[in-house]
């Protein structure tokens, strides 16, 4: 152990890993407590556009797939529901989309200065929309954008590169340290049970979001599409997600891990089963009702036919069967806050 006691070093950690799932849980739960006490932060998911111009062949939204009827919200309704989330006391929104060539830089920074002239600074905004160059992210972050989400997806380069149709793993990487540059507040993360994964690979996984001390991590179980290239691939078990999620919470002990909408998608407790091992973060979808449909990067996505606003008092339930409860501070990341401040 390292720290005072406090943090097990990242070889307990390891260990703990490959040897012990109940005693991992209990010592990430124990290491979640001790920073986040029992709240869980609460972030607004808004699925701005699903047009993208990339083909990851795990997606659902991927270019290639036909099937899929196309959206792009516009900058009033974005507004719209964003105020709407403001009302009900929320102060943190990811807006998130594909690699939507309409949805320029230029577009996204005016837009990001009308919602700090509207909201005021009081609101954290969270970008996830893909790779850009480096001074796209400056211009974003200097236009009032405040962190990034980003997923590695895997950390393994060869399976990386085949699954997301030829960009490599170093191109992303390079993009999640422009964003550090930029001064972001940077997360990223991985998918677990993506086929060709082993164990060797999933623990590398883990121990590159230390590596690149990351902010907030993100991780889920991937859920074969049928209408993508790994449409045929078996599901793999949600265990391999929770397991990560209790590995990256002992590795990064400051860092937000949200329990993800995958977890709870393929199994009904998946994300309280994050939560008691060391997830801290919930993020209900209020993208309006008409578009979540469409935004299916897997099936059996949950809540379809729920505005997220309603979700909220679902999850302050499911947060109290794991003893916790939803918080709506901005919830900044403490490992940020230490690396700058
Ligand atoms: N276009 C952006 C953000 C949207 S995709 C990007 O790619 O970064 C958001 C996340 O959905 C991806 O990072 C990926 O980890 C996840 N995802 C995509 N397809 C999935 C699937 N079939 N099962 C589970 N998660 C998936
Ligand atoms: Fe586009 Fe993101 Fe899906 Fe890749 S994962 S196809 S970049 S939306």
């Amino acid at each position: 152990m390292s720290d005072g006691n406090l943090f097990p070093t990242p070889e307990h950690a390891v260990a703990l890993y490959r040897e012990d799932t109940q005693e991992l849980y209990r010592q990430a739960d124990r290491v979640r407590r001790r920073v986040f006490g029992d709240r869980v932060f609460v972030r607004g998911l808004l699925e701005f556009t699903n047009v993208c111009a990339a083909n990851c062949h795990y997606c659902g939204i991927r270019r290639d797939n036909t099937a899929v009827h196309r959206y792009r919200m516009d900058e009033e309704g974005i507004l719209d529901v964003i105020g709407r989330g403001i009302e009900r006391g929320m102060k943190t929104f990811v807006l998130q989309g594909g690699e939507d060539p309409e949805w320029t830089t230029a577009r996204l920074c005016r837009f990001l200065e009308r919602v700090r002239l509207r909201f005021g600074n009081e609101t954290a905004i969270t970008l996830s929309c893909g790779l850009k160059s480096p001074a796209d992210y400056r211009d974003l972050k200097h236009s009032g954008a405040d962190r990034y989400l980003m997923r590695f997806e895997t950390g393994d380069p060869v399976l990386h590169q085949r699954l997301r149709n030829g960009i490599s793993l170093k191109r992303r990487l390079k993009g999640l340290h422009d964003l550090k540059d930029a001064g972001f507040e940077v997360g990223s993360g991985y998918m677990t049970g993506l086929p060709g994964e082993t164990e060797d690979i999933r623990i590398r996984n883990a121990l590159l979001c230390r590596e690149l001390e990351l902010d907030m991590v993100g991780i889920g179980p991937f859920i074969p599409h049928p209408q993508t290239p790994l449409g045929g691939s078996p599901q793999e078990s949600l265990s391999h997600a929770v397991r990560a999620v209790a590995l990256v919470r002992l590795l990064l002990p400051e860092a937000n891990i949200p329990a993800t909408t995958a977890a709870g998608s393929l199994q009904p407790d998946g994300r309280e089963q994050m939560l008691k091992a060391g997830a801290n973060v919930l993020m209900p979808n209020i993208t309006p009702v008409d578009h979540k449909k469409d935004y299916l990067l897997y099936p059996g996505k949950i809540c379809l036919d729920e505005s997220g606003f309603e979700c909220v008092g679902c999850l302050s339930l499911r947060v109290k069967t794991v003893d916790q409860a939803l918080c709506f501070d901005r919830g900044d990341s403490p490992a940020f806050a230490g690396r700058t401040g």
